[in-house]
């Protein structure tokens, strides 16, 4: 049986006797080696962490079983989360194991089919607000403020607890930390998280040093690089569609400790990577996702060697999360005649 993260890491966790040690299959996600971009970006060794083989699709549920368990323990009946879909999906799924109501507040129109769908099917309550994810959580706050819910956000500290387990994984499969760690950035708690996973490996000496962290905005939801809030922040990842993000300070201190950058990049630079993954590596993530490998090209592109470096990319999320866009974004299906020849002339064998 695999076992929860919170076993395995759980010297690195906020435990306490009484905090239920369960799990839904979070962690363990593949590290798979680069076969094709590797070389095409003169990369030494580029590895991508497949986190949408979490049990919801996407790296929240390492956040979700730390900050679900200790509200159990805390013993709340009901948890609350502002989402652009994949924490909702998460919050939902872990809400539905230990019978909690579930409320989850997310823009309307702007959350992708797939997510919507998990958060119903698991039952949660699904608000969905004439406003973007900053103002949902807001509203979250305010209610987890007045009411006893617990606020399972990644503003909750044993969110990110749980999320920096990603980063000991990595080092785990490695044998140490990457040179240099490309990863989405929209509320930034997960750049945030990693950090911190990677500074703690270090500080026990299960790392010789701490990676390079590289974190890529959408351009059109891109506060950190522009260094102001963006009121209505827009890209088609809608995971990253944020205008003020709630770590913001915390994934400067990423950058600046770590020597690294956040920068954005643009639509097409995250389509054109979410096309590339898929077709070349046969990697389906969710267009978010994307942002991490759209960053790397545009680095290397930029004058970045990688020359003799270990890079990882996050895939934060499963692309089946998204299936608009990939049906947009790809050819469409060819409609035949059920015949043979048909076919044939259509492959060209004929
Ligand atoms: C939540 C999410 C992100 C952004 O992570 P933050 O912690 O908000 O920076 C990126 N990709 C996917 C798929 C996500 O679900």
């Amino acid at each position: 049986m695999k076992p929860s993260i919170l076993q395995k890491y759980s010297d690195f966790l906020p435990l306490t006797d009484n905090t239920p040690i369960y799990t839904l299959g979070e962690c363990d996600t593949p590290l798979v080696r680069s076969r094709v971009l590797e070389k095409e970006f003169g990369v030494g060794a580029l590895y991508f962490k497949l986190e949408g083989c979490n049990p919801t699709g996407s790296f929240k549920d390492r956040g979700m079983v730390m900050a679900v368990a200790k509200a159990v323990e805390e013993g709340s009946k009901a948890i609350m989360c502002a989402s652009t879909g994949n924490t909702s999906a998460s919050a939902a799924a872990y809400g539905a194991y230990w019978g909690l109501m579930t409320c989850v507040i997310v823009p309307h129109g702007n959350i992708a089919m797939g997510k919507l769908a998990q958060a119903v099917a698991y039952g949660a309550r699904v608000i969905a607000i004439d406003g973007n994810f900053d103002q949902a959580l807001s509203l979250v706050r305010q209610m987890a403020e007045k009411h006893p819910i617990a606020m399972v956000n990644s503003v909750n500290p044993n969110r990110i607890e749980g999320q920096k387990t990603g980063a000991f994984e990595i080092v785990d499969a490695l044998g140490d930390v990457p040179d240099y760690h490309f990863i989405p950035v929209g509320n930034a708690g997960n750049i945030t998280s990693y950090w911190k996973g990677y500074v703690e490996y270090n500080n026990a000496g299960k790392a010789s040093k701490r990676p390079v962290m590289m974190g890529f905005q959408a351009e059109g939801a891109a506060p950190i690089v522009k260094d102001h809030i963006v009121e209505n922040p827009e890209t088609i990842a809608t995971a990253i569609r944020i205008g003020n993000p709630a770590s913001w300070e915390k994934a400067i201190i990423a950058r600046d400790e770590s020597g690294g950058v956040i920068d954005s990049v643009t639509d097409n630079e995250i389509l054109s990577a979410y096309n590339m993954l898929a077709t070349k590596e046969g990697i389906f993530g969710e267009p978010a996702s994307a942002a991490s490998l759209a960053g790397l090209i545009k680095s290397v592109n930029g004058g970045l060697n990688l020359a003799g470096k270990t890079a990882v990319c996050i895939i934060t999320g499963n692309g089946l999360k998204d299936p608009d866009i990939a049906l947009k974004a790809a050819k469409p299906p060819i409609k035949l005649p059920s015949k043979l020849e048909a076919i044939e002339q259509s492959l060209d064998l004929g």
